[in-house]
């Protein structure tokens, strides 16, 4: 496998999680026939992230139903898959072949590269941001390390109400413990949904019980000293402004001033506070990099050779019709399956666009989420919700065109939108009337298109 001078063969595929696996499957399935080395940092078999905040978490599935494919698959399909191996280095020859080293010295030569390095978790930088108890829930090893933790624990802080926030947040809770979600910003979510759905969701889940508090200023986690002489987390201190009191209902703001700084007990901290892309080796190749490495809409970096694939990738919108030269950079698995399939074109000298509309999911207690589209650049929003069923959409439209949906147990509506986009249909709502039916929930939003 690893050789100090052996000519360049094949392909090398930094990364293997679900882009890289998607990657070496597609390029067998289009009859791909050079050899494949699978290569990742992990001393896992490549698994599933998704269920890690979820179903895993919760102990509702096995660690075996995380992992894509068995040993056998990747013999039979003649792919090496090498594990506890990071990339620290690559020379690269201007024909695309080179050698990628590993921390341990290792040399795995290529005859073309894929970079399907994902991103890491965004670290908090306060004081006892080290202390045991403090973790992050990005791979399979931050998964077992807090699975571990659970059991004694009884009260638990999440910082962040992202989606993975929200998620662990919500299993958490399932699982008996005290959690209190403290986000930094006015509402949850940031910027991946608008504010019509940030604002159901943090209704939606006060009145199940979890305790948001919105505005947090976190000044430090605070140290106990453990039985063996270390010093774990004991509580997070915090102060709240902008947004809600513990337990407080939505509105109750309690001024820009904030509260008193209070500790909350925590034994577990969950810092989920968003990712950062894995661009490091990509920039010391010299390749263009920019929230992500830069990629063409066939997913070739900029040296017109190296794809780069999934959550490190920043690619031009792939959605039909999207303005020209809007780039973005996703963090879905519907995204790391379609981008790696346009990526496996590109490496069988292909030129094959991306297929589909970007889709997501986030599953939050009873709350499934569906988002279909990319929201960005919206000017007007349609909601339609049915409370009596517990169905809620917003539907985003640009210039009069529908672009997304976020869509709650509500997966008709999800349908709908998914399907209208990739038809280049609208579901109009430029007039009162239409938006009118748009918004009511007793017309179903697939009669609409148009
Ligand atoms: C807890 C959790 C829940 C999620 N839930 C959902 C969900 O509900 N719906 C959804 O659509 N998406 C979800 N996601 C996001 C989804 O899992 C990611 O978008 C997807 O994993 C991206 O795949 P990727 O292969 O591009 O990157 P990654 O999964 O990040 O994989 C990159 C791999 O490359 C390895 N690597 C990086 N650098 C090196 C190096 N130098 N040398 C060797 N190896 C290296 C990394 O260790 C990693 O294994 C979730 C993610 C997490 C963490």
């Amino acid at each position: 496998m690893a050789s100090d001078n052996a000519a360049p063969t094949g392909l090398l595929i930094i990364g293997a999680s679900q882009s890289g696996v998607q990657l070496a499957i597609s390029l067998r399935a289009l009859g791909f026939e050079e050899h494949i080395t699978l290569l990742g940092e992990e001393n896992h078999r490549p698994y599933q992230r998704p269920a890690l905040s979820k179903e895993w978490l919760q102990g509702e599935v096995g660690n075996e139903s995380l992992i894509f494919r068995s040993a056998e698959y990747w013999d039979e399909h003649n792919v090496t898959l090498v594990k506890d191996q990071r990339i620290t280095e690559i020379r690269k020859n201007p024909d695309g072949s080179g050698v990628a080293v590993a921390e341990s010295g290792a040399e795995f030569p290529f005859k073309r590269l894929a970079l399907t390095v994902g991103a890491r978790a965004r670290k908090l930088a306060v004081d006892g941001a080290d202390l045991a108890g403090v973790v992050y829930l990005r791979n399979a090893d931050d998964a077992l390390a807090l699975k571990a933790m659970v059991g004694d624990a009884t009260d638990i802080v999440v910082i962040g109400g992202g989606f993975i926030g929200l998620e662990a947040a919500s299993s958490l809770k399932k699982m008996g413990k005290n959690v209190v979600l403290l986000e930094h910003g006015p509402r949850l979510v940031g910027r991946a949904v608008g504010e019509a759905t940030a604002e159901y969701f943090l209704d939606a889940h006060r009145s199940r019980g979890l305790d948001i508090r919105l505005g947090a200023r976190i000044s430090r986690f605070v140290p106990a000293a453990t039985h063996d002489g270390g010093k774990a987390v004991s509580g997070v201190e915090v102060t709240v402004g902008g947004g809600t009191a513990a337990g407080g209902a939505a509105g109750e703001g309690t001024g820009a001033e904030g509260t008193a700084a209070e500790v909350i007990p925590a034994q577990i901290v969950l810092v989920g506070i968003g990712v950062i892309p894995n661009t490091e080796l990509a920039e010391q190749m010299g390749l263009a990099v920019d929230n992500g490495i830069v990629v063409d809409s066939h997913a070739l970096a900029s040296d017109g050779t190296t794809v780069a694939v999934g959550d490190c990738a920043n690619m031009p919108n792939p959605v039909p019709g999207s303005p020209a030269g809007e780039r973005i950079r996703l963090e879905s698995v519907n995204n790391a399956i379609e981008h790696a399939k346009v990526a496996a074109y590109s490496l069988m000298g292909r030129r094959e666009d991306y297929a589909g509309i970007p889709w997501f999911w986030s599953n939050q207690a009873d709350l499934k989420l569906q988002i279909a589209g990319l929201s960005m650049g919206f000017d007007q929003t349609v909601v339609r919700r049915d409370d009596e069923r517990g169905k809620f959409s917003v539907l985003y439209y640009r210039k009069g065109r529908i672009i997304a949906a976020d869509c709650v147990n509500a997966p008709l509506d999800f349908m709908a939108v998914k399907n209208a986009l990739a038809k280049r249909q609208n579901i109009p709502a430029d007039t009162a009337e239409a938006a009118a039916a748009v918004a009511d929930p007793a017309v179903q939003l697939k009669t609409l298109a148009v």
